[in-house]
């Protein structure tokens, strides 16, 4: 006698059917699980059996074998429950062969009650791709995977309902979608910053053209109030990325409980002590870390001279490839890591450089080693340095009433922008500015005369390095971008050079 039952496996997170096939035959009483399981699968017997009992069935007094197949593929999870436990039960009923359009997901307790699992969503998009028209669930997890829309969803809370879906499938009753109050906005935005218009602007073109920008300024400046309002500027998410970031936290096991879908975009914040597994993820069954949790969002760095050099070496890979490579048990994961980089940072060890108020108490050795401290991590993807200057009363009292930029506004800039460059780079690798390689920037980032003659004396009065020569050449694309000018002109030349303020401010401090 020989049962088959479908459902999925993680890996990373990404779904991929498995089918279990449960066995029975005579000889001493036993279970055994083969088909590279994990612990938690491997300890299913120990679940399995009394939830069994619990609900009143028997279990059967022969040698039960379970197979997960693909057998090469190693397995994970809780959910593994279900789907062997039914497979168990089917061995001695009558009806419910007819499973072949049928994925069952759900982690047992010892009463027979179904516990929620993680990576609903993932489990359930792979089950419907590999033809599953109808998908058993514990309850807690239907609302999650409901976002793929034109799925039946049937939900379970304990075994005795899901034993009752195999015998009467027209007995089943789908999952109805609970009637949500409309989330309410985090309600930041940009119109709240008062004053540094300098820095706001500095934060639409890095949103503009995907630049990561460094913002450099003493305590109290308001960096981390802006970092926190640069995902209100990006374009809103698609459904299909939506779809991908909830999958991404529901395999974090971070969905929240009320509304488990991901409508914005991230913002992550990691504190500086974090280490480079918090980071890019990992452990035995690995979870996705802070790079992934900032996908398709912002990834703010606040104190980022603190950083372990470890933990920024770990990001350094991910960040340029978009994604994070693992390898567990001779396989490769991949967590995608698409984030725009915020960073922040003091202007000297004291942090008081540019203090009108507090004077400075560092030397100008100190100074500068601050300074250059600050150029190294993700030197590649940092295109941008922005001072942050410390708003005084007199400036917030002289335009109580001036409010700036709303952050729909700039949303509407950062789009019409990223709409050109799409276009500029259709069948490219590159879909930004931020992105573009050397050869890139040789093709798309042409400059007009006058502005390469500004370029170039900057780059030999303020001792540029040919790379931050280059990242010049795309700040400017993109503020030429934002007036949708096709040639880079002087004014955006000299616009562009406002955000290299390390290599001026070293300049008077030595190198
Ligand atoms: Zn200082």
């Amino acid at each position: 006698m020989l049962t088959k039952i479908k459902t999925a496996s993680l890996r990373g997170v990404d779904g991929y059917p498995v089918t279990v096939e449960t066995d029975v035959h005579r000889g001493l009483p036993g279970f055994q699980i083969v088909g590279l399981a994990d612990t938690t699968i491997k300890e299913a017997f120990s679940r399995i059996r009394p939830a069994i009992l619990n609900s009143g069935y028997q279990f059967p007094r022969e040698k039960v074998t379970v197979n997960l197949s693909p057998a090469g593929k190693p397995k994970e999870g809780s959910h593994f429950d279900l789907p062997i436990a039914l497979g168990i039960l089917m061995l001695g009923m009558e009806n419910g062969m007819q499973l072949q359009d049928t994925a069952f997901f759900g982690e047992l307790s010892l009463d027979g009650k179904i516990n929620p699992i993680r990576g609903a969503l993932p489990l359930a998009l792979c089950a419907r791709k590999s033809g599953a028209k109808h998908i058993v669930l514990p309850l807690a997890n239907c609302e999650e995977a409901a976002v793929l829309g034109d799925v039946d969803l049937i939900p379970v809370s304990d075994l005795m309902q899901a034993v009752r879906c195999l015998e009467n499938p027209q007995e089943r009753s789908p999952y109805i979608r609970k009637k949500l109050a409309d989330r309410k906005p985090d309600g930041l935005d940009f119109s709240q910053v008062i004053g540094q218009e300098a820095v706001k602007r500095a934060l639409l073109i890095a949103a503009a053209g995907n630049h990561g920008i460094l913002l450099i300024g003493g305590p109290g400046c308001g960096k981390t109030m802006m970092a926190g309002r640069v995902p209100s500027i990006l374009p809103q998410l698609t459904y299909e990325e939506q779809l991908e970031l909830t999958g991404i936290y529901s395999v974090a096991g971070m969905l929240p409980e009320e509304d488990p879908v991901i409508r914005e975009r991230p913002f992550r914040s990691p504190h500086h002590s974090i280490s480079a597994a918090g980071l890019i993820g990992g452990g035995q069954k690995p979870r996705p870390g802070e790079l992934s949790l900032a996908h398709r969002g912002v990834l703010f760095l606040d104190e980022l001279g603190e950083f372990e050099s470890r933990a920024i070496d770990a990001m350094r890979q991910p960040v340029e490839d978009g994604f994070i490579r693992l390898n567990r048990n001779m396989e490769e994961i991949r967590f995608p890591s698409q984030v725009m980089i915020v960073a922040a940072a003091n202007p000297c060890k004291c942090g008081h450089l540019w203090d009108e108020k507090q004077s400075c108490t560092c030397s100008a050795a100190q100074i500068s080693s601050h300074l250059r401290k600050l150029t190294g991590p993700f030197s590649d993807r940092i295109d941008m340095h922005v001072r942050v200057p410390q708003v005084s009363e007199r400036e917030l009292l002289q335009r109580p009433l001036q409010r700036g930029l709303t952050s729909e506004q700039m949303r509407k800039q950062v789009i019409a922008a990223r709409r050109i460059q799409e276009k500029r780079y259709q069948g490219l690798s590159c879909r930004e500015n931020g992105r573009l390689d050397e050869t890139g920037i040789a093709r798309y980032c042409t400059l007009e005369k006058e502005a390469e003659v500004l370029l170039q004396q900057a780059y030999g009065k303020l001792g540029l390095t040919m790379r931050a020569y280059r990242k010049l050449c795309k700040i400017a694309r993109t503020i030429a971008d934002l007036k949708e000018k096709e040639e880079i002109g002087v004014e955006e030349a000299a616009e562009a050079l406002q955000f290299r303020v390390i290599e001026k401010e070293q300049g008077s401090y030595g190198r």
